[in-house]
């Protein structure tokens, strides 16, 4: 464990004093973060969180690395920032080599941006340009999945598949439609086989992209496996395949997005690896910088770059801060120090651990749906009623419940009141970050076992 050497400042922005800060939320009061060590946050009065969701899966080596400060320090005494139209650098090539190095198929080419919503967007304008490029510029429309969540900028929205997020920035440029996700604990039949469950879905897909025409469709986009919004959803063995070969029958890029699920959070750099399957065009961030600068990333086939290198030789997009170098300096030491360290094995053993711990502690309560993950990627689906999986009323703002008795408990777990079919429901997302141990494991069972007996008690054992 590493230690963080500065000393914990006593800045106290208490809700007394005015706040300039644009909170998402204005009326609830924060602590304030001062230090970080480890998978622990410390905030103004001393006080201790373990990091369990890593922010939003995000902060994969804990708090303080000193390896990934030093990166930092060394990338900002070189040359913090150069803008791209003048200059590469060389955290840039060298994180965008490891990276296509490592990727499934030929995913080669990477294009650096600040966080996942750009990413995605980056992906989106892709796929049009690639297909404008094709001489097809009728494939502008995009088919994702409900309760997905790609992210809040507008293009993301429009993809998105919660239809409360939407609603207010109606209508939006981006037209999407949406299929089923792959979500067995409330869809897949009880004598239905993972091959009969995964082909039904295709046959979804596949009916859409019919009755929309071919012709018009640019790209279908999935989250590998699905964050916050559902409370992690695995996809059944041969879902993605079966996916991939409905795509390619149809000319339709396949975007998968990992943003949350990429970059070892399942156990894998990449989590299509682990299903054999290689998108056109993947998104990367969180995990990627692990929160220590914000950076995302999208990597195109060389199919796609090529098309556009021979065609208009120029992607029409880009941003300010696209591969800067400092927070490629900082990813890419993030990057090897889980290489070198073989953090992705821990993540796999790790997350078994935390699965069957919160089994073992949490089956029995009636409250407690389905307990789901991979890696370290683990969702909990609390439920009104078992038998029939009704959701918990939203009304009640459970998840907001959970959060809070959690932090008084010092722990870091990210609830989410999400949908299941415009009917809200609850769940919880870990997300712990990769150098756990099995007694950070076993501690952080023991939190999230005592925060739901707490908001949802059960004394019938
Ligand atoms: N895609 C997925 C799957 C995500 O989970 C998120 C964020 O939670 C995003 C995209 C958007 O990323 P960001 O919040 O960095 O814009």
């Amino acid at each position: 464990k590493y230690t963080n050497k500065h000393s914990i400042q006593n800045k106290l922005w208490t809700d007394t004093i005015m706040t300039h800060v644009f909170h998402r939320h204005p009326k609830q009061s924060l602590p304030t973060a001062v230090a970080g060590e480890g998978i622990t946050l410390i905030d103004q009065n001393g006080k201790r969180y373990i990091d369990a969701s890593g922010g939003a899966a995000v902060s994969c080596l804990g708090h303080s690395h000193p390896e990934v400060i030093a990166a930092i320090h060394q990338q900002i005494d070189a040359v913090a920032y150069a803008h791209t139209s003048f200059f590469t650098n060389e955290p840039a090539e060298q994180l965008a080599q490891f990276l296509a190095q490592r990727a499934p198929g030929d995913l080669d080419y990477v294009y650096f941006v600040s966080g996942g919503s750009e990413a995605i967007e980056a992906a989106l304008k892709l796929a049009r340009q690639y297909f404008v490029e094709k001489q097809q510029p009728s494939r502008r429309l995009f088919i994702a999945r409900r309760q997905s969540y790609h992210g809040n900028t507008l293009g993301a929205l429009a993809i998105g598949g919660n239809a409360w997020r939407r609603a207010p920035f109606l209508p939006l440029l981006t037209e999407a439609h949406h299929v089923s996700p792959c979500y067995p604990y409330r869809d897949q039949g009880a004598d239905e086989s993972d091959h009969a469950y995964a082909t039904r879905l295709a046959d979804e897909l596949e009916q859409k992209i019919l009755q929309l025409g071919p012709e018009n469709v640019a790209a279908f986009v999935a989250e590998t496996v699905v964050g916050a919004t559902a409370g992690v959803l695995v996809p059944v063995p041969g879902y993605l395949q079966a996916i991939r070969r409905v795509c390619d029958q149809y000319g339709v890029l396949l975007i998968l997005d990992e943003v949350m699920c990429g970059m070892g959070r399942t156990g894998h750099l990449f989590a299509c690896a682990e299903d054999e399957v290689t998108p056109d065009i993947l998104t990367i961030a969180k995990g990627l910088g692990a929160g220590y600068q914000p950076i995302g990333a999208m990597l195109a086939s060389r199919r796609i770059y090529q098309t556009l290198v021979d065609g208009s030789g120029f992607f029409q997009h880009g941003h300010t801060y696209m591969g800067h170098a400092t927070a490629c300096a900082a990813a890419l030491a993030v990057q090897q120090v889980i290489e070198r360290d073989q953090l992705l094995h821990n993540v796999r053993v790790r997350g078994q651990q935390l699965r069957q711990g919160l089994h073992q502690t949490l089956s029995a309560h009636p409250n407690v749906g389905d307990i789901r993950g991979r890696g370290l990627m683990v969702g909990i689906e609390l439920v009104a009623d078992k038998q029939s999986k009704t959701p918990l009323d939203h009304h009640a703002k459970t998840h907001t419940q959970l959060r809070r008795v959690a932090m008084d408990k010092g722990l870091l777990m990210y609830p989410m009141g999400g949908t299941v079919d415009g009917v809200h429901g609850d769940h919880i997302l870990l997300a712990p970050p990769f150098i756990c141990t099995a007694q950070d494991i076993d501690h952080i069972v023991e939190l999230v076992s005592a925060t739901i007996f707490e908001v949802l008690p059960f004394t019938h054992q």
